[in-house]
This record gives C-alpha cells, sequence and structure tokens, in this order.
C-alpha cells in the first residue's frame, strides 16, 4: 500500500485542507492508509430495529423507526429542554434536549419517519432517549445497517464537525474510492495457513461490518498481523545477533568457584538454583553472548546465584560486574557479597554516586589493569568513565528499572560484549515478556529457600490501629523487627512527605521503649545508609520508610511489614515490598492499611494480595486490572503503547500463534530471500520507518 501511505487525505472528497489539518494534529493522521487504518472503539449494533413496546429498563443502545407527533419545551433554568413526542405505533417515547433545542426544532419535522438511535433511559415512569441520533428514514436498505463504529474524537475535531460519525462517513468513502489499491501486506501462504480473512476484507469489516461474525474475523486478521510483525522483528534481530556478535567463551569452572563452594557456601543451594547455575554456565559456554533474563520471587535467592556465575568469570581470566538500581541495594549487595567471599582473594569494589572522589579515581584505575575483580554498583557504572580490562559477565538486578538502551549500553563497555544475565523479582507475564523482552532467554527459579514459612497477609481498616499496634508490640518484645512503609508519589511528594516524618513522629510515641530509624530517598545517602544499618544491625528495631527499601533490601530478622495506605500502591510494589518480610525462619507479616472506604477496583487488589504469595499471579492480576502502559517495563519499551489493535494481555493466544508463525518463517529464511517472503522484507522495512520504535525491543 505504498501509494496509500503516500497519498494526503487532504484530496480525499469531504476532506480539504482544514480538515486535513485538524486530522493531522489531533489524531496524527496524515495519509488515506493513516486513516484506513484509525480503527474504531467501539461497535453498535444497528443491525435492527426496535418496537417501542418491547423497551424495558436494560436496553443497551438501541434503534427505532417512527415520527414525531410533537414538540414540546419544558422546565426552567438548568433543567430547561426540548422534548419530541415520539412514536412507532405500538408506543410512545420521549426524545430529549438539553442543548441545541432551536437547531433540533428546525431540523426535525413533525409526522417525517425517522430512525431515532440511542439508550433508553426511565424517567419518571416513561423512557426517554437524551440527545439521540436521528437520520431520515429513507427505504428497506436502513433496516439492516449492520454495526457501527465509534471513533475517538476530541473536542476541538468535534467543534470543527469532525465527530464520530462524520470520521465514519470519511473513512467510509476513502474506502470505496482507494479499495482498488489495497494491497495484501502478508504472504498468500501465510493467510491460507493462519485461515485469515484478507487485508481488503478485513479493513472494510473493521470500519464497516456487516455482521458480528465478520467483524470478528477482520478483528482476528488485524491484530494477528500486528503481533506476528512485532514478532519478526524480534527473531530476526535476535538470529542476526547471535550470528553477528561472538560472545566470551566460558570455559572452565575454576578455583575460585569451587573453593567458594566448598568453603564459604552458607548452606546447600537449592535445586532451583543449581539448576540455574548449570543453564547459565552452558549458555556461556558456547561462543555466543548470552542475553538471559533471570525471573525469581521475592527471597528466591537470585544474588547468590549472581554471584557464583560472576566467580566462573574470574575464573576464566575476566572481570564481573553487577548493576542495581539504587545506592542502599548497592551498598548491601556490597556487604553480604564481600561477606560471602570471607577469605578469599577476590577484590570486590563498590562504585556509586556517591563514591568520594579520591576512593573513586582509584577504583576506576585499578578497574582498567584488571585489580578490581568484581565491581557493584548503580547506574554510575553505565557512565563512559568506567572502564573495565575485560569485562566478561555483567548481571543487572531488578531490570524492570533499568531502560532497554542502558542495556545496550553495558554491551559496549568490551571490544566483545559481556555476557548479560538480567534479573528481576517482579515476574513479567508470558505475553509481555514475548513482547518486551522478546529477544531474551528466560530462566526461571520457582523454588524458594527450604524452611520458610509463607507470609500471612492481613488487610486493616486504619481505624483499628490500636490492634495493630498491639499485635506489632507483641513481635517487638519478641525480639523481631519491624517496617512500616508510606506511600510516596510523585504528584503529592511534599505531601508524601510530611506524612512520613508525622509517622514517624507518632510511631517514635506508640513505641517509646524502642529504637526508630527513618529512611526516604530524598535524604543524603550518607544518612540514608547510617539509618540502614541501624536497622541491619537491629540497633533499631523499627524502620520507617517510603518505597525506597521496596527493592532487594534483606533483614532477616525483620518479621512485620505495615504498609500505610496501601490502596496508594500497585499490585507488584505491594508485592516487592511485602518480600522484605518472611526472609528468616519465623513467622511473617504484612499488614496492609487502608481506609475504609475503598473501590470496587481497590478491593479486588487488595484481595488479591491478602490471598496469593505468588508473584507470578499477583503479576497476571495487576496486568489485567491496570493494562500494560502501566506496567514498569513497558514504557522503556513503546511497544505495549503503539498497537492499534492488538491488546497483550487479552490476546495472549492469538499474541503466542503469530510468533509461532513467525519463528518458523525464520527457521527457514531468516534473511526472507524465498520470492513469497518478499513481502515480509517490504512491510519490516516499513514498520521500522514508522513510529514504533524497533530500536528499543532490542
Ligand atoms: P532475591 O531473589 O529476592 O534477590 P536474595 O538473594 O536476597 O533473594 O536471598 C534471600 C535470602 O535467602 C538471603 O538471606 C539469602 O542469603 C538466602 N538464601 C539464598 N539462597 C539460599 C539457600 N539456598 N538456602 C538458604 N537461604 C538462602
Ligand atoms: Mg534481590
Amino acid at each position: 500500500m505504498a501509494n496509500l501511505s503516500q497519498t494526503d487525505i487532504k484530496y480525499l472528497p469531504g476532506v480539504g485542507p482544514k480538515k486535513a489539518e485538524i486530522l493531522n494534529k489531533e489524531l496524527g493522521i496524515y495519509s488515506v492508509e493513516d486513516l484506513l487504518y484509525y480503527f474504531p472503539y467501539k461497535y453498535i449494533d444497528r443491525s435492527r430495529i426496535y418496537y417501542i413496546h418491547e423497551i424495558d429498563g436494560n436496553m443497551p443502545y438501541i434503534q427505532l423507526k417512527g415520527r414525531i407527533t410533537a414538540f414540546e419545551s419544558a422546565g426552567e433554568g438548568r433543567n430547561k429542554r426540548l422534548i419530541a413526542h415520539f412514536t412507532d405505533g405500538t408506543g410512545f417515547i420521549d426524545l430529549v434536549w438539553f442543548q441545541g433545542a432551536r437547531f433540533m426544532q428546525d431540523k426535525y419535522k413533525v409526522n417525517n419517519q425517522y430512525l431515532v438511535f440511542g439508550k433508553p433511559t426511565l424517567f419518571g415512569k416513561k423512557f426517554n432517549i437524551a440527545h439521540p441520533d436521528i437520520d431520515p428514514y429513507i427505504d428497506g436498505s436502513q433496516d439492516n445497517m449492520g454495526l457501527m463504529g465509534y471513533y475517538n474524537t476530541s473536542e476541538k475535531m468535534k467543534k470543527h464537525y469532525l465527530n464520530s460519525k462524520a470520521l465514519q462517513k470519511i473513512i467510509s468513502s476513502a474506502f470505496s474510492s482507494v479499495h482498488s489499491q489495497i494491497a495484501e501486506t502478508l504472504p498468500d501462504y501465510v493467510i491460507r495457513d493462519a485461515n485469515l480473512m484478507d487485508l481488503k476484507s478485513a479493513l472494510r469489516n473493521i470500519h464497516s461490518p456487516e455482521n458480528p461474525a465478520l467483524l470478528r474475523q477482520a478483528q482476528y486478521r488485524l491484530k494477528f498481523e500486528e503481533l506476528f510483525y512485532i514478532q519478526l522483528n524480534i527473531l530476526r534481530y535476535t538470529k542476526n545477533r547471535n550470528k553477528s556478535i561472538k560472545g566470551h567463551i566460558f570455559r572452565q569452572v575454576g578455583d575460585i568457584f569451587n573453593t567458594f563452594y566448598h568453603k564459604n557456601l552458607p548452606f546447600e543451594l537449592t535445586n532451583a538454583q543449581k539448576r540455574i547455575i548449570k543453564e547459565v554456565r552452558q549458555d556461556m559456554a558456547t561462543g555466543k553472548q548470552m542475553n538471559r533474563l533471570l525471573q525469581g520471587d521475592v527471597g528466591s535467592g537470585k544474588t547468590l546465584v549472581a554471584l557464583m556465575l560472576m566467580l566462573i568469570a574470574l575464573d576464566n581470566g575476566f572481570q564481573a560486574s553487577m548493576m542495581v538500581p539504587t545506592e542502599i541495594l548497592a551498598t548491601q549487595h556490597f556487604q553480604s557479597i564481600s561477606e560471602l567471599l570471607f577469605g578469599m582473594d577476590v577484590r570486590v569494589e563498590l562504585l556509586t554516586g556517591s563514591t568520594k572522589k579520591s576512593a573513586r579515581t582509584k577504583i576506576l584505575s585499578d578497574l582498567l589493569t584488571g585489580e578490581v575483580d568484581i565491581l557493584i554498583g548503580t547506574h554510575a557504572l553505565i557512565e563512559d568513565t568506567v572502564v573495565f580490562d575485560n569485562l566478561g559477565l555483567v548481571v543487572i538486578d531488578e531490570q524492570h528499572r533499568f531502560g532497554v538502551a542502558q542495556r545496550a549500553k553495558l554491551w559496549r563497555k568490551n571490544s566483545i560484549p559481556p555476557h548479560i544475565l538480567v534479573m528481576t523479582a517482579t515476574p513479567i507475564p508470558r505475553t509481555l515478556a514475548m513482547t518486551v523482552y522478546g529477544d531474551l532467554d528466560v530462566s526461571v527459579i520457582d523454588e524458594l529457600p527450604p524452611g520458610r514459612k509463607p507470609i500471612q497477609t492481613i488487610h486493616q481498616f486504619d481505624k483499628r490501629r490500636a490492634a495493630l499496634y498491639q499485635s506489632v508490640r507483641k513481635q517487638l518484645q519478641e525480639g523481631r523487627q519491624v517496617y512500616f512503609v508510606y506511600p510516596l508519589i510523585e504528584e503529592s511528594e511534599t505531601l508524601d512527605l510530611r506524612n512520613l516524618e508525622e509517622g514517624f513522629e507518632h510511631i517514635k510515641e506508640v513505641f517509646p521503649d524502642y529504637k526508630v530509624c527513618k529512611v526516604h530517598g530524598k535524604m543524603k545517602p550518607k544518612d540514608k545508609d547510617a539509618e540502614m544499618q541501624l536497622f541491619v544491625n537491629n540497633e533499631a528495631q523499627i524502620m520507617v520508610a517510603t518505597t525506597v527499601i521496596e527493592v532487594g533490601v534483606n533483614v532477616p530478622n525483620a518479621s512485620v511489614m505495615v504498609i500505610e495506605s496501601a490502596q496508594r500502591f500497585g499490585l507488584s510494589q505491594l508485592h516487592q515490598l511485602r518480600g522484605r518480610v518472611g526472609r528468616g525462619a519465623d513467622q511473617s507479616f504484612c499488614i496492609l492499611i487502608t481506609p475504609y472506604e475503598l473501590s470496587a477496583e481497590t478491593k479486588k487488589r487488595i484481595s488479591i494480595m491478602v490471598e496469593s504469595n505468588d508473584g507470578f499471579e499477583i503479576a497476571e492480576a495487576d496486568l489485567k486490572l491496570r493494562g500494560p502502559g502501566d506496567l514498569e517495563g513497558t514504557q522503556q519499551s513503546g511497544v505495549a503503547f503503539n498497537l492499534k489493535i492488538a491488546n497483550i494481555v487479552r490476546d495472549g493466544d492469538i499474541l503466542q500463534y503469530a510468533r509461532e508463525v513467525a519463528a518458523k518463517i525464520i527457521e527457514s529464511d531468516e534473511n526472507l530471500e524465498y520470492p513469497n517472503n518478499q513481502i515480509l522484507k517490504i512491510q519490516l522495512k516499513k514498520l521500522s520507518a514508522s513510529n514504533v520504535n524497533w530500536g528499543l525491543i532490542s
């Protein structure tokens, strides 16, 4: 359809330069092709005409045929309205306008036949339809108008008479005048094998479906195509990358790993940990560059796995690095890894934004000479000044905090790019992972270390604080530690911080016999660390914090997590927070505090948290409730946003199938050289030039 993507809409009948400009600005529609791919967001059934006597209380939008018997003005002030009494011989209904009375009264004539379209609502004892759509009834041809598409339009468009109906007209006449130029965008054999509707029919039926069955076929075809090209692009990219980029070959597991395994490892690895280490080891020995996603619920022991893999890198003469999203976490990883490596000849360093200049200079120069073996840090690691002697493996913890572009920057830290292991505790639902992280191999730790008791989650209304404090006190008396977490949402930052400060003062009053510490993101790193250390060393028993503690912090003696205003957090975030407790052998608790009045959706979210401890289940539920746009990770890809018709949550099956079809094609013709695949090449090229940012996916 190359020609249609070049044809300006202003030359279409009924458009012209003025309307074209509005469509450009408001909807980003420039070409005829853009217009044909602007799909309705809903459909209304105009395939039958109802009788007035059939109307009951629960009708959707319906269509009636009849005549106006009289107009009447009623009400005063804001309630002033125009009523048209309408009948079809089976009963009466009122058509009502609160605005534009003059205009309506001029436009519609008593005793003419009209088709009236709208939603009947009961007003007093009578049904009426407010602001109906009205068309003159001409003949039987209108008796079945099929399904009518409704298009999103803006206020500005409406002002210029570009409402949904006008748009429908423009699109429909555009389709009539160009349909002979619409060229298929999928190979014939794909259409045949996948049993798809052809493009021309799909475009006709997506705008003006004759019946629901045809609409479904059109939607399926267009969704399939959209997802198929994303998958084709990802798979082709991955295949090329694997061919063109060489990876380090880690041949051996040597002294460092073995010494650690036999002398330092404080506990038996879980089977899942063993399996992952084996899997990744194999991956790093093949000669291709590893790009792997390691998913494992909070507390599943990812850090240890990461450390052991880094030791394999050292055994093969390389350096390794671990990048994490926050300073607190970097510091903690640095400490726990240093402890784990106690007595071994491995040099570990920490580099963050607050590393002193002199220390920094030393670290950087020792990094360059290869004296530093493992570098742990925040995104400060990405900076160009950080140069390694020979970087073999990068571990990225909690990937969802890093942009994909940042990941790519790491590849360039070495002439042969390092192996990359991305770890996340926010499980990414399968369908989303296939789109957003479609180029990564995936490993899953599906087992927690033994002896953990599942965390008990309790929902409590904020009025019942006294009881809450009593149970918290009991835990404190038993020697446990407690977190109180307050939301910190950017839009109301000052207010939130005040809540945190007030909460801090309040908690100190309630528990005068315990030491309370405080951490939030606006503190100086030095102060933050000092407070954090108080809690880690059990010098403070209560920590009041914002979500800065969400990621990774590990204090096994902490057994209670109280989350204030829990309704303001996302599900995955709550799950992450909850994961801060339940790390020792004691029974742990997570208490979600909310006000009494909650929306239905919030109630649902809280009850999911109370019922489930399974991060995957929670992530799926979160995705369903919030939609992909809000999920962390999707922003970075942009893909989930740019989908015109497919929905990666609801259309998971189509996505899976589209990926299979794409994989088969790449398998047999990876460069898309067969004549019947030329169309794929052309489409991919076109899509890469469009607004979908393909570069970010990979
Ligand atoms: P996460 O996967 O959330 O990053 P961590 O790596 O922080 O989890 O591990 C959580 C806790 O479990 C840590 O205290 C760690 O020392 C401990 N741990 C890890 N592996 C094991 C194991 N195999 N057996 C017992 N405890 C383990
Ligand atoms: Mg972790």
